[in-house]
């Protein structure tokens, strides 16, 4: 029974069937002759010539053996199976080498490997270890005992509960803390790091579940980040990331050094496009017997995480215009406010309203009504920089936060803008020609005192925003600290220009 293989060497072979192996070797000779034998005997085999690019199939696709040669230029076998193990820790993997003296042999112990071969091979243990190292994997994720097949499916059970409870929350964070949280009931866990690189920004969640030190947490950043760079080739961000984590759990006396951790990478279409971590503070704390239920539970996990970052996109969205919507552009005003008010950089806020909107709704409907908002957005947008926030602030007023802008920065802005407008002709793919303008109003943080408050130069760019409808609309209009910016020298249209311009105040 311990040697199935040459007890039932018939049923061995059959029972070789449909086994996935993935074979990584930098010698040609050595892939193609393990895939035409393992081919021959029934296994469905993808070979490869390095860890890099074994990383990348297995992100794909499952498999059940890996055979892995220890040494290979560019991602050698030690550093795939060092990836390979933290998220794929059920998989069957068997060592190639070229001399399995004790060295080689402690080294495939280090990643919980105890089978190795010596090159060159005697294809028949080959085969017998394919089949058991395949065999182990099944049990382990089959759960055929069955008091482990009852503790995994409660385990599943609270996983679905807690996801939909995540889902269900108002905000990501609140979702990230509870699906953090409820993994954190089920596993061995001080924190669980979740990095999210499908939003506007690079963000990597921390939550720390049992106390820990600082160091913990930037051990787990580190770790996440190396991970990423090792599963999707890709560089991790670097200053351009955004980490939130909250300080409830902080405790200079606790844990400093993981101990152990898993990964769950974030696929969507054929990229990474996030990692959830779950670090422990004991080594080996993510055993065999938990392997069968991270197997089961790391599709859900990826599926609820792609729907949370989803989540996020709809709710700062405006479904119409696809600019931010009146929260997202809060929150990113409010983002940006700290930082230019960390660096004394100026800021700028520019309100935009359509002229005469209510108008053109009533003599060309409500769809056209859209449509024209849609072209108004892609305008705006075409003419803003990269770095501005622009969103639907209600009804047909748009604002653009314009990061390091003073008065003459956002004039800028506001000219280009009414230039544009003057160029447009909108609707012209529905049969009509219609030609628009609007209003702005802008105000920056140029003088502002540094005490004032983030929403008052809303406030101020609005008033400026009234001004430049009453003096006749088609303008911009800065907002002027004594009187809201009515303008000294009436603007003599045609074309209708800036008004209320003081200088760089
Ligand atoms: P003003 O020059 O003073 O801005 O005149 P206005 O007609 O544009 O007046 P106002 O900005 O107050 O009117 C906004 C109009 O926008 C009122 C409403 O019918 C229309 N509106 C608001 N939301 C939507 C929308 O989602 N779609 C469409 N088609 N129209 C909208
Ligand atoms: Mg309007």
């Amino acid at each position: 029974m311990n040697d199935p293989f040459k007890d039932r060497a018939g049923d061995v072979l059959r029972s070789l069937q449909n086994i996935r192996v993935l074979v990584l070797d930098d010698e040609e000779p050595v892939r193609s002759l393990l895939n035409v034998l393992l081919t021959r005997n029934g296994c469905v085999v993808e070979c490869a010539g390095d860890g890099r690019a074994g990383l990348q199939i297995l992100l794909q696709k499952d498999f059940d053996v890996v055979i892995v040669d220890l040494r290979m230029p560019d991602m050698g076998g030690s550093a795939f199976l060092e990836q390979a193990r933290s998220v794929w820790p059920w998989m069957g993997v068997i060592v190639l080498t070229g001399y399995a003296d004790e060295e080689s042999r402690a080294h495939a112990a280090r990643f919980g490997v105890t089978r190795v071969l010596v090159k060159p091979m005697n294809q028949k243990e080959l085969l017998h270890a394919v089949l058991e190292e395949a065999m182990e994997k099944k049990e382990l994720v089959e759960m055929s005992a069955s008091r482990s097949l009852d503790r995994i499916q409660s385990q599943l059970a609270l996983l679905r509960n807690f996801s939909e409870s995540a889902l269900a929350q108002e905000n990501i964070d609140d979702a990230l803390r509870t699906l953090s949280a409820g993994l954190g009931d089920l596993l061995p866990c001080a924190v669980v790091g979740i990095l999210n690189l499908q939003g506007e920004e690079p963000v990597l969640h921390l939550h720390a579940l049992l106390p820990v030190a600082q160091d913990f947490l930037l051990n787990v950043e580190q770790e996440t980040l190396r991970r990423y760079e090792a599963l999707s080739g890709n560089p991790a961000p670097g200053r351009e990331l955004r980490v939130v984590f909250d300080t409830t759990n902080l405790n200079p006396q606790g844990a400093k050094m993981i101990g152990s951790s898993f990964t769950v990478p974030i696929i969507t279409g054929n990229t990474v496009g996030g990692m959830l971590t779950m670090a422990a503070i004991a080594p080996d704390a993510y055993s065999s017997r938990d392997a069968a239920f991270l197997y089961h539970a790391a599709n859900r996990i990826s599926t609820v995480l792609t729907a949370l970052s989803r989540m996020r996109e709809l709710s700062v969205r405006d479904a119409l215009t696809g600019l931010y919507n009146r929260r997202g552009l809060e929150e990113e005003y409010q983002r940006l406010w700290s930082i230019s008010r960390r660096y004394k950089w100026p800021i700028g806020v520019a309100v935009l309203d359509i002229d005469r909107f209510k108008h053109l709704n009533d003599t060309h409907g409500h769809l056209i009504g859209d449509h024209i908002l849609r072209e108004f957005a892609d305008l705006v947008q075409q003419v803003a920089r990269e770095s501005d926030i622009i969103g639907r602030y209600g009804g047909d007023e748009t604002v653009v936060i314009l990061a390091q802008a003073g008065n003459a920065d956002c004039i800028a802005f506001a000219e280009r803008l009414l230039h544009a407008m003057r160029q447009h002709v909108f609707c012209t793919n529905k049969g009509l020609a219609l030609k628009l303008t609007v209003s702005i109003g802008v105000a920056s943080t140029m003088n502002a005192p540094s005490e004032m408050p983030s929403d008052l130069l809303i406030a101020q760019a609005d008033r400026a925003l009234y001004t430049a409808k009453n003096e006749g609309r088609d303008r911009v209009c800065v907002y002027q600290p004594a009187r809201a910016a009515t303008s000294d020298t009436p603007t003599p249209p045609p074309p209708p220009t800036t008004s209320g311009y003081a200088g760089e105040s």
